[in-house]
């Protein structure tokens, strides 16, 4: 099958000439193009998404999850975690359970769940329900594990027993990321020092980067071996702190969505872990003003650092290389022949027109308005 794009973003690399895909794998690269537009890309992957498409995944059951992984696929996701927020453990352990729904599923396919708490601060709750705040708890956390495939958690390491909990998890192969968290940067190192990977949303919900206390963010930032996660929506950070955070990560800067089920719908009343957030035409907060998750899409996260003035190979990386490597996911995040066809085609304003998972397309978008039609 000939995917009819004028080019390829290859290994970050533009390939002029159309791509063909094989038994769900990437055949060839720059063939003779066929007439048709946009350019293939790696497919993105979300490492930290809580609902789509009026689908909360911690509360969903298995059809509306299988309904939001297709739906998800329409802004070029071909894998994402779906992600829980801190909530009394009998639930989780449910949602764990039901989660198991999306596996072999049609759509973006489920990487396992980021749980994210509920042994963060209280002091960097922000949109959790601080009743659901724990302590760490090793027992609890072997449970959530065995109760379900839990892939990231999202802890506070400066908690009684934090840096155990980072040992104990990044030992049975979970992806730890520090975040909701008053740590200092002493014991953000100390994290990372252990196996913790990755800082969840930079800037949003942790202790502030001051001028000789730089906290989370400043060991974060100026470690190779971490990867930055962040929100680009516009709201949760100003276009200096995202590009200056950007710039400073570069091949490690990870874009996420922190989507709840809002995301793909109009503004209204949601819910996120059982809270009531209202949803405007830019963001969800509570009802005091707090934000609570945002209702961006992963392709306009892109489009927003390419006009912040990333080059198209970096900001695509961001939301598929860089959160594959994360994972330890070598089928995801790159575009070459012999790589399985997890591929999104943007059009020129880098719009998804068309989504593949291991070569099946998932998505494709109708021919806008007042366009010639493919020819
Ligand atoms: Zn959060």
């Amino acid at each position: 099958m000939r995917l009819g794009v004028q080019a390829a973003l290859v290994e970050g690399r533009r390939v002029d000439g159309d791509v063909s895909v094989a038994d769900g794998v990437i055949a060839a690269v720059g063939l003779r193009p066929t007439g048709r537009r946009g350019i293939a890309v790696p497919g993105f992957v979300d490492v930290h998404v809580n609902g789509f498409g009026g689908v909360d995944f911690l509360t969903a059951g298995p059809d509306e999850l299988r309904r939001a992984a297709v739906a998800l696929a329409a802004t070029g996701v071909v894998a994402f975690q779906p992600t829980f927020v801190s909530a009394p453990p009998p639930d989780l352990r449910a949602a764990l359970d039901t989660i198991r729904a999306l596996e072999g599923a049609p759509g973006a396919q489920s990487l396992g769940v980021h749980l994210e708490g509920p042994f963060i601060s209280p002091r960097w709750a922000g949109a959790h329900d601080p009743s659901s705040l724990l302590a760490p708890d090793p027992r609890l956390a072997r449970e959530l594990c065995d109760a379900g495939p839990v892939a990231t958690v999202t802890l506070a390491p400066e908690l009684p027993g934090g840096l155990e909990l980072v040992e104990l998890l990044a030992g049975r192969g979970v992806t730890v990321s520090l975040g909701h968290s008053d740590a200092d940067a002493a014991t953000a190192h100390a994290a990372f020092d252990r196996g913790a990977r990755a800082i969840t949303h930079i800037h949003n919900a942790h202790r502030r980067w001051a001028p000789r206390d730089p906290g989370l963010a400043g060991a974060a930032l100026v470690r190779s071996d971490v990867t930055v996660q962040a929100i680009l929506d516009g709201v949760h950070l100003a276009p200096e702190t995202a590009f200056a955070t950007y710039l400073a990560a570069r091949e490690r800067f990870c874009l996420v969505t922190d989507a709840i089920e809002a995301a793909g719908l109009g503004p209204g009343e949601y819910r996120l872990g059982g809270r009531r957030l209202l949803v405007d035409g830019t963001s969800a907060r509570l009802a005091d003003g707090t934000l609570a998750g945002s209702i961006l899409t992963i392709d306009a996260a892109v489009r927003r650092l390419v006009d912040a003035g990333a080059p198209l190979a970096e900001a695509v990386r961001a939301a598929s290389g860089t959160p594959a490597r994360l994972l330890r996911r070598a089928d995801l995040g790159v575009l070459r022949p012999g790589m399985p066809a997890n591929v999104a085609v943007l059009d020129e304003d880098l719009r998804v027109l068309r989504t593949l998972v291991r070569g099946v397309e998932v998505h494709a978008a109708a021919d806008p308005p007042g366009r010639p039609p493919a020819r």
